[in-house]
């Protein structure tokens, strides 16, 4: 972070092109002073002299010439999102205008912002926490109902407050310790070791929780990857199509929505799946079909859930199908695995019944495993497969108030403080002296300050930042 804090910056907070409206938004000690110089009220009133979270409606002049009519909104620092006086001026939304105004804007004393920079000065005047100014970032980036949960409850505070709580708890022992590091000669104990050893437990068993959670967190953010595997032509590429016609049909009823990018996406409850594309497996002698089959399987090792397509003759061998179905499981011990029988439009209700029942008694008390059958041409079925997808996600994680963590950054400093704090317990353990216990209780300090921001350098802060979108 380079860039002057001083400074009083200006950026365009909506999206760049054509819309109905757009938001310039200036921040920081000229703000208003600036404003004042481009906008004009209707009723003539000096906006240096309203009171805070007012909106004037007027024009924005350059060289008396009206470039537009406009609501300016009001915010007086602290009492702004950045903390610093902030004018946010709503203005029609042609390219030209807005344009026009940012220059205009520059011209009269403001530079245009960094990318996060409103955010960054908001953290830094102590709006925000810093995974609180990350959960910003998520937040305009959620696209389903799941990341935008993950997203809101981080930015309302989520683990961040937990974990400075705790962090406030240990720093109180570690001065303790260091206090009795500068009695040493007197052999006094200040710091209370049973209190001690409660409160690091304490905080191994949040931070176990919490590392935990990511798994959870982070499929929810980034999407859950299924590979949709079985010999050719027992319908795979039907049942994707199946799958992502429907989501298509429903994305395109909302006018200018246009997901080219990702086509092999769909939301389903609100969370995502992602289907990772794997070429056909069938059983065989060809070494170079194999070599293809092995890489299937490499890139399948890549998803959480595994749909095994079959299709089926009335008339097939199930002892072997069976043994098969068997085996894909062996090859994928810890996902899950759903065996999906597909063109059921041909079987007889006996077969799939005899069918269902074989599969329940054979796989009984199989974890990770679940049999449905569909037709995908005929789009019977799907819907009990899309259930059975969504029940596999644990949902629950995020619709309780149980925190969760999706931010990568934030699962490494929890790791490096778990690390830490394990040092500090077979410490304990092993009785070893207070001058080394406090080295390690200062690592864990540490990482747990990366989280909430109690500890940064630029090279952290422009990490984040710079990931921000100009305008936020
Ligand atoms: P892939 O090679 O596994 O991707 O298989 P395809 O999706 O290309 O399907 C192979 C053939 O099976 C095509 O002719 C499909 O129309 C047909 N097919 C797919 N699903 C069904 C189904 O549910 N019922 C029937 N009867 N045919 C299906």
């Amino acid at each position: 972070m380079s860039a002057n804090l001083k400074d009083t910056i200006v950026a365009l907070a909506t999206a760049p092109g054509v819309g109905a409206i757009a938001v310039v938004r200036i921040s920081g000690d000229q703000a208003l002073t600036i404003a004042a110089q481009l906008f004009r009220s209707i009723k003539g009133k000096d906006l240096r002299k309203q009171a805070s979270h007012t909106i004037l409606l007027g024009h924005i002049i350059e060289d008396e010439q009206v470039i537009d009519e406009v609501l300016l909104s009001l915010f007086k620092g602290p009492h702004s999102y950045t903390g610093e006086n902030v004018v946010e001026i709503s203005c029609h939304g042609s390219s030209y205008i807005q344009q026009r105004i940012l220059s205009l804007a520059v011209k009269h004393g403001c530079r245009m912002a960094e990318p996060g920079e409103f955010t960054l000065r908001a953290f830094l005047n102590g709006k925000l926490d810093l995974s609180q100014a990350e959960a910003v970032a998520d937040l305009i980036a959620s696209d389903s109902a799941a990341a935008h949960q993950l997203a809101m409850n981080q930015m309302r505070g989520g683990f961040s407050s937990e974990i400075a709580k705790l962090r406030e708890e240990l720093l109180n022992f570690a001065s303790l310790i260091e206090l009795e590091l500068d009695f040493a000669e007197e052999d006094v104990a200040f710091a209370d070791r049973k209190a001690f050893e409660a409160l690091v437990q304490r905080i191994l068993f949040v931070l176990k929780r919490l590392i935990d959670s990511f798994a959870v967190g982070n499929v929810l953010k980034t999407g859950v990857p299924v590979a949709i595997i079985g010999e050719p032509n027992v319908g795979k590429s039907t049942l994707l199509n199946a799958l992502l016609n429907e989501e298509r049909a429903l994305v395109s009823d909302i006018a200018g929505t246009t997901r080219d990018t990702v086509e092999d996406e769909i939301s389903i409850g609100g969370i995502r799946f992602r289907f990772i594309d794997t070429a056909g497996i069938r059983v065989t002698t060809d070494v170079v079909e194999q070599m293809g089959i092995q890489k299937t399987f490499e890139k399948a090792g890549a998803a959480k859930v595994v749909l095994y397509l079959l299709s089926l003759e009335e008339t097939a061998n199930l002892a072997a199908v069976f043994t098969e179905i068997a085996q894909q499981k062996n090859r994928f011990p810890d996902k899950f695995v759903v065996v999906v029988l597909n063109k059921i439009d041909r079987l007889s209700e006996h077969f799939l019944a005899a069918f269902r029942d074989r599969f329940t008694t054979t796989f009984e008390g199989v974890s990770g495993l679940q049999f449905v059958g569909i037709s995908a041409r005929e789009r019977s079925g799907v819907e009990a497969l899309k259930t059975l997808l969504q029940s596999q996600v644990a949902l629950g994680a995020i619709r309780s108030d149980e925190t969760v963590v999706s931010n990568v950054r934030h699962f490494d400093a929890l790791q490096q403080a778990l690390d830490a704090m394990l040092r500090v317990d077979s410490g304990i353990k092993s009785n070893i002296s207070s001058d080394l216990l406090a080295i390690d209780i200062k690592d864990a300090l540490y990482y747990f300050g990366l989280i909430t921001g109690q500890v940064t350098n630029d090279e952290l802060l422009g990490n984040i930042f710079a990931n921000f979108c100009i305008g936020k």
